[in-house]
């Protein structure tokens, strides 16, 4: 395959069986539609199932289809990024395997490439058979990241978009070990576009995001993209002393002009379980920067391909 492929896509597969024949069916006759020249990356992020056999049962029955098997589970954005790394195309599809991203939208995001954007991403305009509880704390997220970043992110956006060959040298150079595409791509910039669709509930198996994958990828969003936490913490800090200065000042007044001595073991273990909590709070904050500072600076590779069937450009 050289690099008059038109399109590659990228698929991150993490327990997957029972999604892969189907998925596969509807990737190629989609992209038939636009081309014959397209290549699937399926990369395995260390999966449980049987997931890898039928992959690899798919390379060898299409010379489009190309795994990439990663040594254990790295996370849904390094598989991605992996996959990133070794596709060839003019374009590049990102689609989850569940068939939550329908694969019959590739069309039309291609259509809107060839309009001059370079990134169009799908958005949803409404996500069926997902928990009240995944849909609300997105919605949360996701408003609270647009007010602490200072460039767009685009809203009920989830990775399911197209990108040009130029945004995918730009993501490749960003040396950022917690990735967090969907902010990256925002914040590259580009001419960026979207199309509206329905998402359909996740088909067969489970949700590989638990609320511990997401919190974590929230935390590498906002601790990748703003540093108003910080200034935060430190505000709070000076608030809370601010406070505690006029109560000092209160409590002279009231010893020696009042002649009343404000006693009380309530008032004083309140204050300090207060000030206790959030020193604490400012000090996970802090923390949550200083970890991903340490991930970076040890430069470890972002993933460890332990098989694979591609090769990477220029090689
Ligand atoms: N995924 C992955 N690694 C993980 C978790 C998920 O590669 O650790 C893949 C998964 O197979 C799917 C995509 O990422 O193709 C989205 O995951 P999922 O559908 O579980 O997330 P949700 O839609 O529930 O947010
Ligand atoms: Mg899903």
């Amino acid at each position: 395959m050289n690099t008059t492929t038109d399109i590659s896509v990228i698929i991150p597969i993490y327990n997957e069986e029972h999604n892969i024949d189907e998925l596969y069916k509807r990737l190629k006759a989609a992209l038939n539609e636009v081309t014959q020249q397209y290549e699937l990356i399926f990369v395995n992020d260390g999966s449980a199932d049987h997931s890898l056999q039928k992959l690899i049962t798919l390379t060898q029955q299409d010379q489009r289809v190309f795994y990439i098997n990663l040594s254990r589970n790295f996370g849904h954005q390094v598989a991605v990024s992996a996959g990133l790394d070794y596709c060839k195309s003019k374009t590049t599809v990102i689609i989850d395997a569940d068939l939550q991203d329908p694969p019959e939208l590739i069309p039309k995001l291609y259509a809107e490439h060839s309009k001059g954007f370079d990134v169009v991403y799908a958005k949803r305009i409404s996500r069926d058979g997902e928990t009240f509880m995944k849909k609300a704390t997105s919605k949360l997220f996701y408003r609270i990241l647009q007010k602490i970043t200072s460039f767009d992110i685009p809203l009920d956006v989830g990775d399911f978009r197209l990108l040009d060959k130029k945004v995918v040298e730009a993501l490749r150079e960003m040396p950022e070990q917690n990735k967090f595409l969907r902010g990256q791509i925002a914040w590259l910039g580009f001419k960026q576009t979207f199309v509206e669709f329905k998402r359909e509930p996740r088909k067969y198996g489970e949700s590989g995001y638990s609320y511990g994958k997401m919190f974590s990828l929230a935390f590498d969003a906002v601790t990748g993209f703003s540093d108003k936490p910080l200034l935060l913490v430190s505000r709070l800090g000076f608030l809370i002393s601010l406070v505690s200065f006029f109560v000092i000042l209160f409590a002279i007044f009231s010893h020696f002009v009042l002649k009343e001595t404000i006693t009380g073991w309530t008032s004083l273990i309140i204050s300090s379980m207060f000030i206790g909590g959030i020193q604490l709070l400012s000090i996970g904050v802090i923390g949550e920067y200083i970890s991903r500072i340490s991930t970076n600076v040890k430069n470890r590779p972002l993933y460890v391909i332990s098989d694979s069937n591609i090769e990477k450009e220029n090689k």
